[in-house]
């Protein structure tokens, strides 16, 4: 992938990950009192921040656990995924 593709790729993900955050942010406001759903939102809330932060430090794309690159459809069908297919399947 050259750097272009790449850069523009990485605009792409912050700006759906920020969008999916400030979705994430209005269903918590509406979930207010649903301990559950508010729990299951909060974990999507702290993926989609963790995502913006590995983009802004460069380390997006990474697998966590075994450092090789996240297969690119895996990351646009899902931005906030942060391991591979593999390592993935590993963890059940
Ligand atoms: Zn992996």
């Amino acid at each position: 992938m050259s750097a272009l593709v790449k850069d523009r790729f990485l605009s792409d993900c912050r700006r759906e990950l920020l969008q999916l955050h400030a979705v994430l942010m209005q269903e918590l406001a509406e979930a207010a009192g649903k301990e559950s759903q508010q729990g299951h939102l909060l974990v999507e809330l702290r993926a989609c921040e963790e995502a913006i932060k590995r983009i802004d430090i460069g380390s997006f794309g990474r697998c966590k656990i075994c450092g090789e690159a996240i297969e690119l459809n895996r990351l646009k069908a899902e931005p906030t995924t942060s391991c591979c297919l593999s390592c993935s399947a590993k963890q059940g």
